[in-house]
């Protein structure tokens, strides 16, 4: 009688895991590119060609601000939203609305001017 429940316990354990003897590990998540459309497509055929900033979000630096060499901003549209962080410890950012082909001042001083950018793809 023993010797009958210790191998029905011991093929209980046994059948508690399963393992598959075949594992299609090269199917186990789609690729998002076979899934993507529209904007997330071109966004995700940008970042394989290498362009990590597609949406131009990145900071620019000032250059040195005067009337003749503005900091240039790129744009698509004929005007963008751009902040100024005058000072490197200011704790707010001064936003302006920069149209394309005026050259803009800052409260500090700095001029910037709106360029027209790339296209995306
Ligand atoms: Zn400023």
């Amino acid at each position: 009688m023993a010797g009958i429940i210790a191998r029905t316990i011991a093929a209980t354990a046994r059948r508690g895991v399963q393992v598959t003897t075949v594992r299609h590990a090269n199917k186990m998540m789609a690729d998002p590119m076979e899934h993507a459309t529209g904007l997330e497509r071109d966004e995700l055929m940008a970042k394989a060609a290498g362009n990590e900033d597609i949406f131009d979000m990145k900071v620019y630096k000032r250059v040195s601000g005067g009337a003749g060499n503005p900091t240039i901003v790129p744009s698509y549209y004929g005007r963008r939203l751009v902040g100024c962080i005058c000072e490197e410890d200011a704790t707010c950012i001064n936003w302006m609305w920069l149209e394309k082909g005026e050259t803009k001042r800052c409260e500090c001083g700095y001029f910037f001017q709106l360029t027209d950018a790339k296209p995306v793809v």
